[in-house]
C-alpha cells in the first residue's frame, strides 16, 4: 500500500457506518416509502456495486428504493464516504478549498457537493399542500456568534425567551383555506 493511500482520509472511512448514519437521519423511526410514505416496507437486497446501501420495496406501492433514493447522495459519482466528509468539513467552517484538497477532490466539484448540501439532503421534495386550518409562526434564527460568543449567549438568556415568546405571540396568526370547489 502506498503512503498517499495511508493519509487519505477518505479511505479509513467505514462505508457501512456512512450508510448507518443516512438511514439513521433521513429514517429514525424505520424506513418509509419514498413515493407514497408508507412504513410498509421490506428489504430487497443490496447494491449491486456498494454492498453497504439497502434496497427496499414498499409493500403498498410496490416502488423500489434505497438508502440514498430521493437525496442528493444518489446519482453522483462522489462514494457517500467522500460526502459524509465534505458535511463535517463544511461543520468545520472549511473553505471548498480546503475541503478539496483534504479530499483530493477537484474544486469545482467540492462547490457543487458544498451548494447541494447546504440547500439539504431532500433533493425533490413533493410540493406541499395545505388543508384545513394552517398556522404559520415567525422563523426565529440565531445569527452566528463568530468573535461574539459571549454575546450570543447573552442574548439566548431567559429574557431572551420571554420576548420570544411576546414575538410569537404576536406573530401568530392563523389562516383558514376553505377549498374552492366546497
Ligand atoms: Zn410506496
Amino acid at each position: 500500500m502506498a503512503a498517499s493511500d495511508l493519509i487519505n482520509l477518505s479511505g479509513l472511512i467505514d462505508d457501512a457506518k456512512c450508510f448507518a448514519l443516512v438511514r439513521q437521519h433521513r429514517w429514525p423511526e424505520g424506513a418509509c416509502c419514498p413515493v407514497c410514505g408508507s412504513s410498509a416496507v421490506i428489504r430487497d437486497g443490496h447494491d449491486d456495486t456498494q454492498p453497504c446501501r439497502q434496497r427496499y420495496r414498499c409493500k403498498t406501492c410496490s416502488g423500489r428504493f434505497d438508502d440514498l433514493t430521493g437525496t442528493v447522495l444518489a446519482g453522483h459519482h462522489q462514494p457517500l464516504r467522500v460526502w459524509v466528509l465534505c458535511l463535517y468539513f463544511m461543520g468545520l467552517n472549511l473553505s471548498n478549498r480546503q475541503i478539496a484538497l483534504e479530499l483530493g477532490l477537484d474544486s469545482s466539484d467540492t462547490q457543487a457537493m458544498t451548494e447541494q448540501l447546504r440547500r439539504g439532503l431532500a433533493a425533490k421534495t413533493p410540493a406541499v399542500e395545505l388543508t384545513g386550518e394552517v398556522e404559520i409562526d415567525e422563523v426565529y434564527v440565531v445569527a452566528g456568534h463568530k468573535g461574539q460568543p459571549a454575546a450570543v449567549a447573552k442574548r439566548g438568556g431567559s429574557d431572551a425567551v420571554a420576548s420570544w415568546q411576546a414575538r410569537r405571540a404576536a406573530a401568530r396568526w392563523r389562516r383558514t383555506s376553505r377549498p374552492s370547489s366546497a
